[in-house]
């Protein structure tokens, strides 16, 4: 295992106090990735590659999410120059033992995946470094991409299909609702990258009952972060669908996720799926997998792309968020969110920003919600857009009325 030197442990000795969920009791700062691929869908590196990059880049958790399968039971992959070459299978020996790498050679020359179990046996550290099980639900309706990633389950949750795209998160995210009460387990869904395939609107993200979670940020090239001239960015569908959520459904706040949506681990740069673009942070009792998440349920978290916080504190007067500054980096916090009796057009604005560190903002009292976001001056290493800045995305907070 690498040395680990996790800021975690500078951070909780700060008192932390986020809502009102974690005032008062001993929480630390743990950095996971929800949704990466491996060898066992559609990824191109064997999962102890995968998670070897981050347990090297010091992540504290880490949910393996192939599509539509648990890296569960014997599954041999072909050594047939496709994702699987000799020079890669060679490597994979070099770097982990043969004693860990079995190839057979009938009646296919084949790697045979390692388990779940047998990489939490490597590389799982009580406290330190743990593996989260996971699945990327892969569902679709009518040519809309329909995909919600599973986090903590048990068993295989297998696509239930609908009669529209409303209708098939619906039944997906029942059925992991399902499969976290038969196993007696914390589970949650985030619903991915909706304007892949422009696959789901702000409606359908605004209607879901079960729907807590949804990708704000995936570092996968195809998934459109952005929008277009036809399509809200995900940070406008965020506040668009808050309002709908707060104001006609009476459903409650919608998280955001930022995640790699990793595929690529061979080769680097734009065009290319690679891991370490995007993150959450969460503020949890301790590293294990059912704290993780309910920490994620209370909105015990942030998402990041580079910015590191230190505090997070919300109260009935005030928002304010801390930031782990570097030297020489400007830290710019927009803290945007909708008034009440809003204009069509008045959704999702900038209600204040600073460069203060911490950052502070005063409610009204006139505000539906407020969040916040960090951009930093400085450029992403290895960006999911050319040109975009390393951030943090702080969870939405309603103002207390009272
Ligand atoms: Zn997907
Ligand atoms: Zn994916």
């Amino acid at each position: 295992m690498p040395h680990r030197i996790s800021s975690r442990i500078l951070l909780s000795s700060l008192a932390v106090c986020l809502a009102t969920a974690s005032c008062g009791s001993t929480r630390s700062w743990y950095k996971g990735n929800t949704h990466t691929h491996t060898l066992w869908s559609d990824g191109n590196g064997a999962p102890e590659l995968v998670i070897s990059y981050y347990t090297e880049k010091n992540y504290d958790f880490l949910v393996l999410s192939d599509h539509n399968i648990l890296s569960q039971g014997e599954k041999w992959f072909p050594v047939d120059g496709g994702r699987l070459t000799e020079g890669k299978l060679q490597g994979l020996v070099d770097r982990f033992g043969d004693e860990h790498v079995v190839v057979r050679d009938e009646p296919e020359r084949a790697m045979r995946l390692q388990t779940l179990e047998e990489l939490r046996a490597r590389f799982e550290v009580q406290g330190q470094f743990l593996l989260v099980q996971g699945e990327e639900v892969t569902d679709s309706f009518d040519k809309h991409p329909v995909h919600i990633n599973a986090v903590n389950i048990e068993q295989t949750v297998a696509p239930q299909h609908g009669d529209s795209v409303a209708d098939t998160i619906r039944r997906n995210m029942e059925a992991i609702d399902e499969e976290g009460k038969r196993s007696g387990r914390e589970v949650m869904a985030h619903l991915n990258h909706p304007n892949f395939g422009w696959g789901v609107t702000v409606d359908e993200v605004a209607a879901m009952p079960l729907e807590r979670f949804f990708e704000v940020y995936n570092g996968h090239s195809g998934v459109r972060n952005y929008g277009d001239a036809d399509h809200l960015s995900m940070e406008a569908l965020w506040d668009s669908a808050l309002v709908t959520r707060l104001e006609e459904n009476g459903l409650g706040l919608l998280y955001g996720v930022a995640t790699d949506d990793s595929h690529d681990y061979y080769s680097w740069g734009p065009g290319k799926t690679n891991p370490g673009r995007g993150w959450i942070v969460v503020h949890a009792k301790s590293l294990e997998a059912n704290d993780i998440v309910r920490a994620l349920k209370a909105g015990d978290f942030y998402a990041s792309s580079g910015v590191t916080l230190t505090a997070i504190k919300s109260n009935k007067r005030s928002l304010s968020v801390a930031i782990d500054a570097t030297e020489d980096v400007v830290y710019t916090t927009q803290f945007i969110g909708t008034l009440r009796g809003h204009g069509e057009n008045d959704i999702g604005v900038v209600l204040a920003e600073t460069v203060s560190n911490p950052a502070v903002y005063s409610f009204t009292g006139e505000e539906l919600y407020v969040r916040a976001q960090v951009v930093s001056s400085k450029d992403h290493p290895n960006p999911y857009a050319k040109g975009d800045k390393e951030t943090a995305w702080v969870q939405p907070v309603l103002p207390s009325q009272d």
